[in-house]
């Protein structure tokens, strides 16, 4: 059926996968006429099958994103366009949004951009990412259970995920690309737990199609590795949260409160790009917090 809206938008929502259909899924049940926008780039675009969220574990992220947008379109006040907002701005009723394309306003702003991974420069690292070099042991790691491991870290971040880790083999080494970062004490946990840290700058990763068998050194060694543990730094995906105003945390977060709501009164965050707790589980939840809190907010307005 076509959907008839005009603007504006009681909400426009930028980013349509895992939170942002899941606020437009809170924001429907609501009556609420809601305008997704998604540019159809989702980060765990490369791994063949998502885990650990519950009723979807082992389906391909896309089928769990295609099972939420038909849910949600079934709500005939929602609409889906695929197109990248690439302009934000703040007016006196709210907020106008900008496409390549067309303009779109709203009251309310719920941004569910996510975050990009960024690279260095290890070839074969990109090819393997999701696919066997995998950033979380609660999404991946069961399924390289007992096989030859590598965490490729430095630091409190390397131990963390070395302790989780530990857990689902007894193979384990640590890849630090560089100077270590360990303390006395974390060198002695890692001794202790049968662990080797290598040090030596890691300049290929060896795979096929995806699929790790090993990595070489810069200095001529290889190691025989089935999986690769790595935490990726990362930029928000979209700079629309820079350009309404919206503040970071430390980390490079978008700062939002326990209702998803920014330091920009109207405008929400939710899913990866406010959570370093990177999950479809939990960006679900916050999209589902950031919907209704939008509602809420609505409400309040006129009640
Ligand atoms: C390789 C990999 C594998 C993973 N595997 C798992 C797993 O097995 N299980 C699990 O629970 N989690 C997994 N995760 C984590 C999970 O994928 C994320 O936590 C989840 O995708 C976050 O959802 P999100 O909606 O916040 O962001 P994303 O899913 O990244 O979606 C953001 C969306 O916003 C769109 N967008 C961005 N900017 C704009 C803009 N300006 N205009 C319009 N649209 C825009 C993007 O195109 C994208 O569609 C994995 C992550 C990675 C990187």
């Amino acid at each position: 059926m076509k959907k008839s809206f005009s603007n504006p938008y009681d909400v426009i929502i930028i980013g349509g996968s895992y939170a942002g259909l899941s606020a437009a899924m809170a924001l429907g049940r609501s009556l609420r006429k809601v305008l997704i926008l998604d540019s159809g780039n989702p980060c765990n675009a490369q791994t063949p099958h998502s885990h650990n969220f519950i009723t979807q574990d082992g389906k391909k992220p896309a089928e769990i994103s295609g099972i939420a947008l038909e849910q949600v379109l079934k709500y005939k006040t929602v609409e889906f366009i695929r197109q990248k907002a690439i302009e934000a701005k703040k007016t006196n009723s709210g907020f106008d949004i900008r496409t390549g394309s067309e303009e779109f306003s709203a009251k309310k702003i719920i941004l569910a951009t996510g975050i990009r991974d960024i690279f260095p420069d290890i070839r074969g690292l990109k090819e393997c990412w999701g696919i066997s070099a995998i950033h979380c042991p609660y999404c991946h790691g069961y399924e390289f259970r007992d096989q030859k491991t590598g965490i490729m870290a430095r630091g409190d971040k390397a131990l963390h995920i070395a302790g989780l880790v530990k857990n689902l083999t007894d193979d384990l080494m640590v890849f630090t690309n560089g100077e270590s970062e360990f303390s006395e004490e974390q060198l002695n946990k890692l001794s202790k737990n049968n662990i080797p840290v290598i040090e030596d700058l890691v300049s290929e990763i060896i795979h096929h199609a995806g699929k790790l068998s090993g990595i070489n050194l810069s200095d001529g060694k290889s190691f025989p590795v089935d999986a690769l543990y790595t935490s990726l730094p990362f930029r928000q995906h979209s700079d629309i949260a820079g350009q309404l105003g919206c503040e970071l945390t430390e980390t490079g977060h978008l700062r939002a409160d326990n209702f998803q709501k920014t330091n920009i009164y109207g405008v929400f965050a939710c899913g990866d790009n406010a959570s370093s707790m990177r999950s479809v589980a939990n960006a679900v939840s916050a999209g589902n917090v950031a919907g209704a809190m939008a509602n809420h907010q609505l409400v309040q307005e006129v009640f």
